[in-house]
């Protein structure tokens, strides 16, 4: 079982799915976990349900509120080990449909919000000269998606602020991984028709679609001492899927 006891973690988007996953799975494995949500309520109700420290309010496209709220985070527990960039968006829309607002908020979000996360960690964790950090990457990044187009692009910045960070980041003793889920059952998926879902796993030789603790387990063995000599590498969790 992997041990994260004394191990402060923080978990972005944390009020449901894959976040609020990762927020019970880190707990489980003896970690103090602060998630956070855009909302007060859903943020401390996902907190008490997932065991976690606390849950704070935070806007990750609000570059100042991230940097001000993970410093404080490190203050108040004395250190801060692991960051889960987890909060992000996806709508679809075909090449001709896609709105200036859509890629806007999708690239604040996605990719805004990643650095900004990421940034504010290294911060946070360069005094100690040690930390994890796990940034969410995607399958549609890597391959490509119809209809995706905007999502995929942001996806894929994902997965190239974990590479490049890790580079910078390696002699602080930082490590920088990405997952790259499959199609995972949230509510993010949710609209999903049956026949795109039949689809899906029809090409995915493990035979399913995944599920929140399928990518919270990946992420807490990437944030463990298991994972000591991996860093920069984008891991699919996606049950072998080539869209
Ligand atoms: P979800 O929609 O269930 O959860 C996303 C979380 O991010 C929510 O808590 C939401 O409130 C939060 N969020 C969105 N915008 C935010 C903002 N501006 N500031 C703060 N929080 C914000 O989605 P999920 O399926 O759990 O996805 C989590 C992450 O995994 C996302 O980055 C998503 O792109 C990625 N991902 C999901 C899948 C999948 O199939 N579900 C596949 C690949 C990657």
């Amino acid at each position: 079982m992997t041990d994260l006891t004394g191990r402060v973690a923080l978990v972005t988007g944390g009020t449901r799915g894959i976040g609020l996953a990762t927020a019970r799975a880190l707990v489980e494995a003896g970690a103090t976990v602060v998630l956070t949500g855009r909302d007060e309520a859903r943020a401390k109700e996902a907190a008490s349900a997932a065991g976690a420290a606390a849950g704070l309010v935070l806007d990750v496209t609000d570059a100042k509120a991230v940097s001000t709220l993970v410093r404080g985070v490190a203050k108040e527990h004395g250190r801060l080990d692991v960051v889960v960039a987890n909060a992000g968006i996806m709508e679809d829309a075909l090449l001709g449909m896609i709105r200036e607002e859509l890629v806007d908020t999708t690239l604040a979000t996605n990719v805004g919000g990643t650095l900004h996360t990421v940034q504010a960690a290294a911060r946070a964790m360069m005094r100690k000269k040690t930390g994890a950090i796990v940034v969410l990457a995607s399958v549609v990044g890597q391959y490509g998606s119809a209809g995706q187009t905007v999502y995929a692009a942001s996806k894929a910045a994902v997965a190239n602020i974990a590479r490049s960070a890790a580079k910078e980041l390696g002699r602080s003793g930082i490590r920088v991984n990405a997952v790259a889920p499959g199609v995972i059952e949230t509510d993010l998926t949710s609209g999903l028709s049956d026949e795109a879902k039949a689809d899906n796993v029809a090409k995915t030789p493990l035979g399913r679609l995944g599920t929140a603790e399928d990518v919270a387990k990946a992420i807490r063995f990437l944030v463990s001492d298991d994972a000591a000599f991996i860093t920069g590498q984008v891991l699919g969790i996606d049950g072998g899927l080539v869209l």
